[in-house]
């Protein structure tokens, strides 16, 4: 089946960060999209209880959708580990607790892939856009980076993972890269040319 797809007009971001909806507005710029915001638009954050990224990103899409009135973009992204039977996944924000604490979600990484006595260090980021429509049509592409682990984390760029995460092909973590390098092939990149080339219509 061919995607339902959108040209222009107002599309609803779903997401409360602010780092987010800009980063999203700068890439839909040349599609001619009028991009509010959900804090503009005073939208709930739906509770993420679905089983997959593509799930999770369907349900707060069709959630905007439905309660903007207008079409909506959502994402859903994380980190799978090979040898960890692909956790943390869905589950990446959530093990850093409340307080954000990613030292520690990388510390807990690393304790569980010791557990298991693996060698296997192989991981990739993964990243679910989809667009809804008010009436409920969901379309969803996914996007992702291949790479390995490394430990001690190292870099300060980026934010999450990225100081444990080496792409195939280079040597650097996401966390010493450079931001545009990074940006460049990353699984939201890979993502988002998804959706450009299937989805949106410039
Ligand atoms: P989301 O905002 O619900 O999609 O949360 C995704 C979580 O996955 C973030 O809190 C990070 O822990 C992790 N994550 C997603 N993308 C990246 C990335 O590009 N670098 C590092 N961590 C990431």
């Amino acid at each position: 089946m061919t995607a339902r797809m959108l040209a222009g007009g107002k599309l609803a971001v779903a997401s409360h960060n602010a780092g987010k909806v800009r980063e999203i507005a700068e890439l839909l710029a040349p599609f001619g999209f009028e991009v509010l915001s959900a804090g503009d638009l005073g939208l709930d954050e739906p509770e993420e209880t679905g089983a997959t990224f593509r799930a999770n990103a369907e349900l707060k899409a069709v959630a905007a959708a439905r309660a903007a009135g207008v079409p909506a973009l959502a994402d859903d992204s994380g980190l799978e580990v090979a040898a960890l039977a692909g956790a943390p996944g869905i589950y990446s924000a959530r093990w850093a607790g409340e307080e954000r604490d990613f030292a520690a979600a990388m510390e807990r990484v690393r304790r569980e892939m010791v557990a298991t006595g693996t060698i296997d260090t192989s991981a990739r980021f993964v990243c679910a856009l989809s667009v809804a429509w008010p009436d409920g049509h969901v379309e969803t592409v996914e996007g992702d980076v291949k790479g390995r682990l490394v430990f001690p984390p190292r870099g300060a760029n980026g934010f999450g993972y990225d100081p444990i995460f080496v792409a195939d092909g280079y040597k650097q973590t996401f966390g010493e890269m450079d931001p545009a390098a990074k940006h460049a092939i990353s699984h939201r990149a890979d993502a988002f040319r998804r959706l450009t080339a299937g989805v949106l219509r410039a």
